[in-house]
């Protein structure tokens, strides 16, 4: 299926964006890889890692001919990108993207170019805290998941397309509604990593700052790892999904909540049984 595919265009050459290119390269991918950068220094950089068969920081150039083009930029500049890209893209390309949120992406499109039929929205279920073509992982998606999010205007066969894409990078593909993915990755993915920036904050703002890092121990390494993640891609994440990720937000303030009247009014049964719930909950899911 990835035959068909005979020229593939990444515009935004980072961590997600690179680490494809470095997975499709391994796979044997058989068509030619266009990595599309801010600037010819990055442009330069992107061919010596040897990732990709061109480089190029003029966009036009960069998505031409392309049977693919992939976005992989922070969220709010997908509707920039997908304006620069509208006067140049042939009727037959397919456009799809990696970013984390998806309502977003599909309102940018719409608003850009009003049909959605060769817009295939998708998300791969893997990262990391490290950002940039330099952190390039050609095992990055091995035996994750990516979700597309199609609309009910979108091409089947454009679907496939990105499918087989992402299949022969290591990941296996699912298709669900884009509302369901906003809310299910806000609690997922959002809610923690929000989390973990509070904390991290909260401790830095702290009078004793330097003894309470000095003294971290694993499980605040384990716990604050994602705060390490690029603030830039994270505000993005939180204003594009904002409905949702204000939702978890909410669920987890009234949890907390609840610990804290616990905590406050020695109700030990209460904190253990709250504990209690939350380990076998973990568990099981640690199980599947
Ligand atoms: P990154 O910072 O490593 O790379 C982003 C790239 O986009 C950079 O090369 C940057 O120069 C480029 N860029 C930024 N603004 C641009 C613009 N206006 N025009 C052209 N290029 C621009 O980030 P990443 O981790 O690769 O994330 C890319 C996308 O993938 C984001 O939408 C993010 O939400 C999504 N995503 C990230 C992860 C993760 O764990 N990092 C996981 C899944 C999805």
């Amino acid at each position: 299926m990835t035959d068909s595919i005979g020229r593939l265009s990444i515009v935004g050459f980072g961590l997600i964006g690179a680490s494809l290119a470095a997975s499709l390269k391994r796979a044997g991918f058989s068509g030619e890889i266009v990595a599309v950068t801010r600037s010819d220094a990055s442009a330069q950089q992107a061919l010596e890692q040897g990732l990709v068969d061109h480089a190029v920081a003029d966009i036009a150039s960069g998505i031409n001919e392309a049977d693919i083009v992939l976005l992989a930029v922070p969220m709010l500049a997908m509707r920039t990108v997908m304006k620069d890209i509208a006067p140049v893209l042939s009727p037959r390309t397919v456009l799809t993207d990696a970013g984390s949120v998806k309502q977003s992406f599909i309102e940018d499109a719409r608003a850009v170019f009003g049909s959605l039929r060769n817009i295939v929205p998708g998300h791969p279920i893997a990262g990391r805290e490290l950002s940039g073509m330099a952190a390039a992982d050609d095992k990055l998606y091995q035996g994750r998941r990516v979700l597309l999010t199609p609309t009910e205007e979108t091409d089947a066969a454009a679907i496939a397309r990105v499918s087989a894409l992402w299949t022969l990078a290591g990941a296996s593909v699912e298709c669900l509604q884009a509302a369901h993915h906003d809310r299910v990755l806000a609690a997922t993915s959002h809610l923690p990593h929000v989390l973990a920036f509070t904390m991290v904050d909260t401790l830095a703002t702290q009078q004793e700052v330097e003894e309470i890092f000095r003294y971290a121990a694993g499980g605040f390494r384990d716990f604050t790892r994602i705060a390490s993640s690029d603030p830039v891609m994270w505000r993005d994440i939180c204003l594009t999904n904002r409905e949702a990720v204000l939702a978890s937000m909410d669920a987890f303030g009234e949890h907390l909540q609840l610990l804290r009247t616990a905590i406050d009014t020695s109700d030990g049964a209460a904190i253990e049984s709250i504990l209690q719930r939350a380990r076998d909950a973990r568990d099981a899911y640690s199980a599947e």
